[in-house]
């Protein structure tokens, strides 16, 4: 068994990174205490015995477990600076990932079929999602499932969500489908498609039919799994996710963002049309059109397929991401990059200042916390609104200064 080793790795883990990082910080409210841990795994083992899982699955599991000071970090972590849509995406569609992935839609075509056939899924989806999880299964993490879980469950910060986590883990390994010493994101995903545990318990089904439902090592219970989870969630197989369209110069700009769904019709009405000039699509569906670099950067229609991947990944970023891969997998062509102009990213420090500057004008960005959200992108709106720019929620270097400018001018 590799548990008593990985067990010695994470207990002096946690030693170095309290000597690492916690007496540098000072931040000792953060750091889990590993006395209140202990009572903490004993209240949570009799809940755990209640549920049914078995205590000798219990014995095994707690033997040893300790908070990881490394999960902590990294859940508290705040990056620097915020990511272009740009940036996010040259780096996650990558010439290498387009054709590693074609060649795997090749390798597994006939599988990948068969599962799109029950699902209802296409391949180059499927494909898509793997290669954006996990680089088609090159990397899994390197952190003790439980542990992650552990730690995540027992950090006041997200405890209720984690502990749902951490049962359904506990209920995986007491049923077999999942190893005790299973690898994780620092956050606790799960396999070839990152599943968390409750998605896992939920959608993960076992089609090899070996028994167990195996999202490490069998590529058709992990294929079949995703498949399963974007039919569960509402994917529809007769449309695609979305498009990059084009639009007229004079487009009322308020229309745009996720919430403004509309027939194409009328898309079609007000001028929007294909990347390559054509008519949209004479279907009688709906979608959004979405600006990710603001009005001076590509537009997104998108349809509800886009929907199901961001109940997959609550990121639009992510969800284009997807969707454009799928595309490239499957033979379409690029972004059109001459829409791009070169962003400076902006710090969190900025947008801070941008949310204050927002508040004490009078539009109502929320807590200044450093994260762009909705909130703060309506706020955004609404000052755009009110002087006379187009009015797409977008946050770049230029918008701060002129709102820094108008403040200074009173
Ligand atoms: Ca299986």
């Amino acid at each position: 068994m590799m548990t008593t080793w990985m067990r010695m790795i994470s207990v002096r883990l946690y030693l170095a990174l309290v000597l690492l990082f916690g007496l540098a910080s000072g931040a000792a409210a953060d750091r889990p205490d590993p006395r209140s841990f202990d009572v903490w795994l004993g209240e949570l083992r009799t809940e755990a015995l209640s549920r049914g899982i078995r205590a000798a699955t219990l014995d095994e599991a707690f033997k040893g477990l300790v908070p990881i000071g490394r999960v902590i970090e990294l859940d508290r972590r705040q990056p620097e600076f915020t990511q272009t849509f740009r940036g996010y995406m040259a780096s996650r569609i990558t010439q290498a990932r387009i054709e590693k992935g074609r060649a795997l839609l090749d390798k597994h075509r006939s599988l990948l079929e068969k599962i799109s056939s029950k699902y209802g899924v296409p391949p180059r989806f499927i494909v898509a999602f793997w290669g954006l999880e996990t680089n088609y299964g090159s990397t899994f993490g390197s952190f003790s499932a439980i542990g992650a879980l552990a730690t995540l469950a027992h950090d006041p910060r997200r405890s209720d969500l984690f502990r749902k986590h951490l049962f359904s883990f506990l209920e995986l390994v007491d049923k077999g489908d999942v190893p005790l010493e299973a690898k994780a994101s620092w956050a606790g995903a799960l396999g070839h498609f990152q599943f968390m545990p409750a998605s896992y318990q939920y959608y993960a089904v076992d089609f090899d039919e070996d028994g167990k439902r195996d999202l490490w090592g069998s590529l058709p219970d992990a294929f079949a799994s995703a498949a399963n989870y974007l039919s569960r969630a509402g994917w529809d197989d007769t449309k695609t996710w979305g498009r990059e369209v084009l639009l007229p110069e004079t487009f009322d700009w308020n229309l745009t963002g996720p919430k403004g769904y509309k027939p194409l019709a009328t898309w079609q009405t007000l001028g929007v049309r294909r990347l390559d000039g054509r008519d949209l699509p004479n279907v009688k569906i709906k979608g959004s059109i979405l600006l990710p670099s603001g009005y001076k950067g590509p537009a997104f229609m998108v349809y509800e397929n886009y929907r199901v991947i961001m109940r997959w990944n609550w990121s639009s970023f992510y969800a284009i991401s997807v969707g454009h891969l799928a595309d490239r997998l499957g033979g379409l062509g690029k972004l059109s990059d001459s829409h791009f102009q070169q962003e400076t990213p902006l710090s969190h420090n900025d947008i801070v200042d941008l949310q204050r500057l927002l508040n004490a004008h009078g539009f109502h960005a929320g807590k200044p916390d450093g994260l762009l959200m909705s909130k703060t992108r309506e706020a955004v709106r609404a000052f755009q609104r009110k002087a006379l720019l187009p009015a797409d929620g977008y946050v770049d270097m230029e918008l701060l200064e002129r709102l820094r400018g108008i403040l200074l001018d009173r």
